[in-house]
C-alpha cells in the first residue's frame, strides 16, 4: 500500500537472497578456506548486515506482543469467546506439540543414531565446545517443571520486558486485556486507542524493515555457511538426519493433513503464502524475531481473522514450538544412546512431558533451546556437557525447528480462524478489511 514496489515480489526476493547468501557462503568455504579478507567480509559486512535485521526486528517485539495481545483480548470482547479461543489454542499447542514429540521419539528408538558414533570423534567435539556447553549448562540454575510454570506470573512487567521473556509479558497482557474488556469506562477506552496506535505504528516499522529482508537473508546465510561449510554436518549426520526426517515428516505430513481435515486449506496454498514467514524463520533462527512476519502472512496471505491472528501467533511464538519440542526429544534421547544411559518406557513418557513443558519455556531466540536441554539432561542423569557434541550442528538445526514452530503457529491460526467462523465472530463488530 506504500508504494515501495520494485517490480518483484517479496518472497520472491527473499528466495533470490536466500540462494545468493547459501551458493556464495558455500563456495567461499569450499574455495577460500580460511582466508583473511573472507574473515574481514564475515566480520565487517555480513554479520553487521544479519544482526542491524535482527536488532530492527527485536526493537518491536515487546510494544508489538504487549499490544498485539491487549487488542486481541479487548476485540474478541467477550469474555467467553476469548475462552473459547483461548482454550482451542491451548488444545492445539498439546496436542500438536505431543505428536511432534512423539514423531521424535518414535525415530530415535527406531534409527538408534547415538549407537556407534566413533568415540575419538566424539571426544573432539566434546572438548572443542565443552567451555560453552559449560557455559549454556552453568548459566541456569536447574527450573523444575512446577517453576516453569510459576515463571509464567512475572514479578515485575517491567523487568521482564527488560529481560526479554515473553511469555511473563503476556501474561501481563492478557492480564492488562482482561481487565480493560471487563471495565469499559472512558478511561480504558483511551487506554485501548493508544494501545491501538501503538500496534499500528509497530506494524508500520515492521514494514520498513521487512524490505530490508531479502539482504539479510543473504548476509546470515553467506556468514554461516562460510564459516561452517558441510563438514561438521556430516560427522553427526546420523543425529542430524534423524532430526530433519522427525521434522520433515510432522511439517509435511502432519501439518498438511491437519490443515486439510481440520482447516479446509489445501498444502500448496498454506505452503506458497506461508512462504516469506517461513524464509524469515530459517535465516533468523528466531520465532520471535519472525513474529511480525507471520503475523503479516496469516491475515493477508492465508486469510486469517486478524483478532485470532494477533492471538494465537502471538501466543505461538513463545508457546507454541513442534519443532523445538520435537529436537530436544530426539538430542535428549541420542545422548542417553550416546552415554550408554538406559531409559525405560516410563522415563522417556516423562521426557515426552518435560520436551512439552520445554518447548512452553524455550525463548523463541537462535538455541532457546540449548538451556531446557541441558535441564532436562541433568533431570535424566545424562551428562550435560553432551550438549557440546551438537553444538557443531545446532546453528543448522535450529533453522530448520525454527520453520517448523513458525509453521505450527500459522496451521493454527488457519484452524482456530476457520473453527471461528461460525462461532463468535458475529457479536463483534464486523471488520472486513484485512
Ligand atoms: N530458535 C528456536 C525458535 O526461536 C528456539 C530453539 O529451538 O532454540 O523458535
Amino acid at each position: 500500500t506504500d508504494g515501495t514496489r520494485t517490480g518483484l515480489a517479496l518472497h520472491t526476493r527473499m528466495l533470490i537472497g536466500f540462494a545468493v547468501g547459501v551458493v556464495a557462503g558455500l563456495a567461499a568455504n569450499m574455495l577460500v578456506g580460511e582466508a583473511a579478507w573472507l574473515d574481514v567480509l564475515v566480520t565487517y559486512v555480513a554479520d553487521p548486515i544479519g544482526q542491524l535485521f535482527l536488532r530492527l526486528l527485536f526493537m518491536v517485539v515487546i510494544p508489538l506482543v504487549f499490544s498485539a495481545l491487549v487488542l486481541g483480548v479487548v476485540e474478541i470482547g467477550d469474555p467467553r469467546s476469548l475462552g473459547r479461543i483461548g482454550g482451542k489454542t491451548l488444545l492445539w499447542i498439546l496436542v500438536v506439540t505431543a505428536m511432534a514429540v512423539t514423531i521424535g521419539l518414535v525415530l530415535v528408538n527406531l534409527l538408534q543414531p547415538g549407537q556407534g558414533l566413533p568415540p575419538d570423534i566424539a571426544q573432539t567435539l566434546l572438548s572443542e565446545s565443552s567451555a560453552r556447553a559449560t557455559e549454556i549448562a552453568g548459566g541456569r540454575e536447574a527450573v523444575s517443571g512446577i517453576d516453569v510454570l510459576l515463571n509464567i506470573v512475572p514479578r515485575n512487567p517491567v523487568a521482564a520486558a527488560t529481560d526479554g521473556d515473553l511469555i511473563a509479558v503476556m501474561f501481563f497482557a492478557l492480564m492488562f486485556g482482561i481487565a480493560a474488556t471487563v471495565l469499559q469506562s472512558e478511561g480504558t477506552k483511551t487506554f485501548v486507542g493508544t494501545v491501538q496506535g501503538i500496534y499500528d505504528i509497530c506494524l508500520k516499522i515492521i514494514g520498513w524493515v521487512i524490505e530490508l529482508a531479502p539482504y539479510a537473508v543473504a548476509a546470515l546465510l553467506f556468514s554461516i555457511t562460510a564459516q561452517l561449510g558441510l563438514d561438521v554436518l556430516v560427522q553427526l549426520a546420523r543425529f542430524v538426519g534423524t532430526v530433519l526426517l522427525a521434522l520433515a515428516i510432522h511439517f509435511f505430513v502432519v501439518f498438511p493433513t491437519l490443515l486439510w481435515v481440520f482447516g479446509g486449506m489445501s498444502p500448496m496454498r498454506f505452503f506458497r503464502g506461508a512462504q516469506p514467514a517461513l524464509l524469515t524463520a530459517f535465516s533468523t533462527s528466531s520465532s520471535s524475531a519472525t513474529l511480525p512476519t507471520t503475523l503479516k502472512v496469516s491475515v493477508e496471505e492465508l486469510g486469517v481473522p486478524r483478532r485470532v491472528a494477533r492471538f494465537v501467533c502471538t501466543l505461538g511464538a513463545t508457546a507454541n514450538m513442534n519443532g523445538t519440542a520435537l529436537f530436544e526429544g530426539i538430542t535428549v534421547l541420542f545422548l542417553a544412546q550416546f552415554f550408554g544411559v538406559e531409559l525405560g518406557l516410563l522415563q522417556q513418557g516423562l521426557i515426552l512431558v518435560m520436551c512439552i513443558l520445554g518447548s512452553v519455556g524455550a525463548a523463541g531466540v537462535p538455541g532457546g533451546s540449548l538451556p531446557v536441554i541441558a535441564m532436562i539432561l541433568v533431570m535424566f542423569g545424562i551428562p550435560p556437557e553432551g550438549i557440546g557434541l551438537i553444538l557443531g550442528v545446532d546453528r543448522f538445526l535450529d533453522m530448520c525447528r525454527t520453520v517448523v514452530n513458525v509453521g505450527g503457529d500459522m496451521a493454527g491460526s488457519v484452524v482456530i480462524g476457520r473453527s471461528e467462523e461460525g462461532a463468535g465472530a458475529a457479536p463483534v463488530a464486523p471488520r472486513t478489511d484485512a
